[in-house]
């Protein structure tokens, strides 16, 4: 079984060992970087960035843990860091990829007919045959027709880890995931930040409750926000970059920085010659299978236009290496992206699954909802942060749990817990029997189930 992947991030990498691992014949293309965008841009670091800036965020509350200390930022080192663990995550997968016979080629593909993929290498070209074909090409920022960026003082999140210098004041454009995250970390890292956001609410996606403790926490450390502006023009004038909103307020900054989403990399693909369709927004439509219209051609990751995750774009991979080598015909969980967990990397941390309050209210289902705060939990105390609060989503016939949010020091690791339960459709009883650690920020989980 010949299969052909193009792009090595998290879909494309996972595809190749797992399709490995199950027998087949993997040849994974990419252009840039094995280990992907996720990688080398997004998830590793800006993480990475906030983490710092986390340090800096602790240090900050070190009275209350009965310590005197200070921190100052080395740039340089930083950058060094970053760098260190970018190429640890590549050699890594590389390793990986290599031990389990995957062929590596480095360059830059297309398609050329419905089983023939042609790639540009710098030694030429070559031509490959496949049984099937995964794309899983990522996405790369959206640079809307306003925005001049030049990568020094106007830029893409690509540009910003950080740029040369630590900004003295970035208006950031854009206030959903990557929007939050960049306000918290470029305040965090010591510059001054004004947040654009267009809606009334930062993250408008998110629980409205969600939404008022990190702004909050935003306006009590000097953070700017726009709130019903919509960003429509920037210019820049040597050292100063102004940007405009269609409600007429302007604002002066030292940089800008654009979080206003993402566009698929199927342009350049040639999907046409394989007869593969796309939607309006130049993603490629997916079946539960991650197939395309075209049988033995799948997509997966930011490409297929569902959550843009690296753990959604992994876990495609996964299932499409089990599909496309027959292990569908077992017994087999598809993909279900309503319970998906994801986080938001802000001081405090945001993380949910499932189903949302808002969400089954607007639905008109009934449910039980379930809150306690942080601020009844030793460990908090303990850790002198007693912010936010888990709050689960049941059903109130069966107790089943249909989803939850959790706010506060390490969600995003804790909201582990009720993914599990959404996932396996646990009950709220099965958290209250467990019998958990003390002190610990789990024991509010357990708390938010009785
Ligand atoms: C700022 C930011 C932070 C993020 N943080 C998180 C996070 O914390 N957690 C999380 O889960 N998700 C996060 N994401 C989302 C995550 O980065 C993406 O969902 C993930 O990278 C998608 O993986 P992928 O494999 O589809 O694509 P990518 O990681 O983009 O990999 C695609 C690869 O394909 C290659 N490629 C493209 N075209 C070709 C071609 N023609 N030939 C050969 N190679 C090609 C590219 O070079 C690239 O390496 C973040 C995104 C952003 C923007």
């Amino acid at each position: 079984m010949r299969v052909v992947i193009i792009g090595g991030g998290p879909a494309g990498n996972t595809c190749a060992t797992v399709a490995a691992t199950l027998g087949a014949q993997v040849t994974l293309i990419e252009r840039d970087v094995i280990a992907g965008a996720a990688h080398l841009w997004d998830c590793i670091p800006s993480k990475s960035l906030i983490a710092t800036g986390g340090e800096l965020i602790e240090l900050g509350r070190s009275h209350a843990m009965g310590l005197d200390a200070q921190g100052r930022l080395d740039v340089a080192a930083l950058r060094e860091r970053i760098a260190g663990i970018e190429q640890h995550l590549h050699r890594t997968i590389v390793e990986l990829l290599e031990s389990q016979r995957v062929r590596l080629i480095a360059g830059t593909a297309r398609f050329k007919g419905l089983h023939e993929v042609v790639v540009e290498t710098a030694g030429g070209i070559e031509e490959l045959e496949a049984d099937f074909v995964v794309v899983a090409s990522g996405s790369r920022p959206r640079v809307p027709e306003f925005a001049p960026v030049d990568g020094e003082r106007v830029l893409t999140t690509r540009q910003s880890y950080p740029p040369p210098e630590l900004p003295d004041h970035i208006v950031i454009v854009g206030s959903g995931v990557t929007g939050v995250e960049f306000t918290h970390m470029f305040n965090a890292l010591g510059s001054r930040v004004t947040l654009i956001v267009s809606r009334q609410q930062v993250l408008p996606m998110k629980d409205p409750e969600v939404a008022a403790v990190l702004e909050a926490e935003f306006l009590r450390r000097g953070v700017a926000l726009l709130k019903g502006a919509r960003a429509n023009a920037i210019e820049r004038r040597g050292d100063v970059v102004t940007v405009s909103c269609d409600d007429g307020r302007v604002v002066e900054g030292s940089h800008a920085v654009l979080a206003v989403g993402s566009v698929p990399n199927t342009d350049d693909l040639r999907l046409d010659a394989a007869g593969v369709e796309l939607d309006g927004g130049g993603y490629i439509p997916i079946d539960h299978h991650c197939r395309s219209n075209i049988e033995h051609v799948y997509a997966a990751g930011d490409v297929s236009g569902k959550l843009p995750l690296s753990s959604v774009a992994a876990m495609q991979g996964r299932k499409i290496a089990e599909h496309l080598m027959g292990l569908h015909n077992r017994p087999h969980r598809h993909l279900d992206y309503d319970k998906a967990a994801s986080a938001i990397f802000t001081d405090p941390e945001i993380a949910d699954v499932g189903l949302a309050e808002a969400e089954a209210f607007a639905a008109g289902r009934k449910i039980r909802v379930t809150k306690v705060p942080f601020s009844a939990n030793a460990k908090a105390h303990i850790k002198a942060d007693p912010r936010g609060f888990v709050k689960i989503v049941s059903d109130p016939a069966t107790g089943v749990v249909l989803g939850g949010s959790i706010v506060g020091r390490n969600a995003a690791e804790l909201i582990s817990v009720i993914a599990l339960a959404v996932t396996n459709g646990l009950t709220v009883n099965d958290i209250v029997d467990s019998l958990l650690v003390h002190p610990s920020l789990s024991e509010s989980l357990a708390d938010a189930a009785s």
